[in-house]
């Protein structure tokens, strides 16, 4: 704890992720910014260096989760989540930036005003360095270039219900006229890509089983909004379209051609969609619901096949949390409850566990968790990796040591997971945000994230 607190100099290690690979390094700290990288010799434990260094041994040493999809609900919905304790769990687990989503706060991130409103919320408030998206409604168009210009990285639109009345969602059209308004400015648009199935739910289907639920969201929704982005996309060419948590499988052919035919589209999946399973799912487990709901096993080794393959770029949490009496396990049933997982704190051993046990190695996940997301907020020059006049935003874990998750280490304002009595493979030991050593073993220093916005 000798460094709590503290701005470092420099880090040492022998497991220090560069260039791809895990090597023996010293990263020299000035500013908050990498100024010097020394790859050491054979058999020197450090570079020869004065000051306060901290020596992460035989610990991996890699560049902070960026995760760029989570629910923070405040202002508003502050009793689902807020600034501070989902950027508390954030830098916990190892996250050094956060991007937040335009819904379920309210009021939402759909005009410069609710913008103000949210900055003036956020405060103060942040352990991890935080950016903002907006969102594209009916109506806002005329709102998408002044958010731009404030600094939200990009939009997030609908094509189903969203859950909450305040973010409706757009059809076709209303995409068309958004992609258009945003060409030439590299924000880009996320789709939350399910399209509505009138036929889909059963009234008559038990509502407290998940196959139930399953039932209701088929695998053909996510398919009909993916065709739908993928015209848009090849209609307007050069604008950036993404697609957040891609559950389905069986549009992966279609997003490979895309990418093929060289069109700047993206596909984000979340840790639920690659390692829980319907097996799993007792009736009234209710943590477990999220929209698009994690499908079979089959699916789920294509979805690891594709980030295998390039198609899925990022693994991001999706973290989206709300009140024990709206998600109630035990009590309400499936139709009914919030549709949303919380794991903000947890996606790195979540997605070490299973990543190592199906041959992926650490470089690769950090290319998924950090690089690539930092990429998709327009951040790539400055974070996402180790490289001299990046940012030190940094994590240091135990990729061997295992743990539990239990109710009393879950930092999360409500503490319903779906991970919780779990054993997960992977210990965030430290997290460094701009070269200060914020958190070590449990304990934190001051707040000291930054808002990401002009
Ligand atoms: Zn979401």
């Amino acid at each position: 704890m000798q460094f709590l607190g503290k701005k470092l100099d420099g880090i040492c290690g022998k497991r220090v992720l560069l260039d791809g690979e895990l090597i023996p390094a010293t990263i020299k700290i000035s500013d908050g910014k990498i100024t010097e990288i020394q790859r050491h010799v054979a058999g020197e434990n450090a570079a020869n260096m004065e000051g306060s260094i901290f020596n992460a041994g035989n610990h991996v040493v890699m560049p902070g989760i960026f995760d760029s999809h989570v629910h923070i609900n405040e202002p508003g919905r502050t009793e689902w989540e807020g600034f501070f304790t989902a950027t508390k769990a954030a830098l916990a687990g190892g996250i050094t930036t956060i991007i937040d989503m335009p819904l379920n706060s309210i009021p939402p991130t759909t005009t410069l005003d609710n913008l103000a409103i949210k900055l003036d919320s956020a405060k103060a408030k942040c352990h991890t360095d935080l950016g903002f998206w907006g969102g594209v409604v009916p109506g806002n168009i005329d709102s998408l270039k002044p958010l731009i210009n404030k600094g939200v990285i990009g939009f997030k639109c609908f094509l189903i219900c969203s859950g909450v009345d305040e973010f409706p969602h757009v059809n076709e059209d209303e995409v068309d006229q958004a992609l258009n308004e945003i060409k030439g400015t590299n924000a880009v648009l996320a789709f939350h890509a399910e399209t509505d199935c009138g036929t889909c739910a059963n009234n008559n289907a038990d509502p407290t089983q998940y196959s139930s639920f399953l039932a209701s969201r088929p695998d053909e929704m996510e398919l009909d909004a993916i065709k739908m982005v993928d015209r848009l996309c090849r209609k307007h060419k050069n604008v950036r379209c993404h697609i957040v948590h891609l559950s389905t499988a069986k549009a992966l052919p279609i997003l490979s051609k895309l990418k093929e035919d060289g069109f700047p589209i993206t596909v984000e999946t979340c840790p639920h969609y690659l390692t829980l399973n319907p097996q799993e799912i007792s009736d009234r487990q209710t943590q477990y619901k999220c929209c698009p709901p994690i499908r079979d096993t089959e699916n789920q080794n294509k979805l690891w096949n594709g980030l295998k393959t390039g198609v899925i770029d990022m693994i991001v949490s999706d973290h989206s949390p709300c009140t024990v009496d709206l998600k109630q396990p035990g009590k309400k049933d499936f139709m009914e409850a919030w549709g949303g997982i919380s794991s903000v704190q947890f996606g790195l051993p979540i997605i070490w566990s299973q990543a190592e046990s199906r041959g992926f190695d650490i470089p690769t996940l950090s290319r998924w968790m950090s690089e690539e997301p930092a990429r998709l907020a327009g951040m790539s020059n400055v974070k996402g990796k180790l490289e001299i006049n990046y940012n030190a935003d940094i994590v240091i874990w135990n990729d061997e040591k295992t743990f539990e998750v239990t109710e009393d280490i879950v930092l999360h304002r409500n503490k319903i997971t779906p991970y919780k009595g779990k054993t997960l493979k992977g210990k965030v030991l430290a997290t460094i945000l701009r070269g200060q050593l914020v958190y070590e073993d449990g304990n934190f220093s001051n707040i000291n994230g930054r808002l990401l916005i002009n």
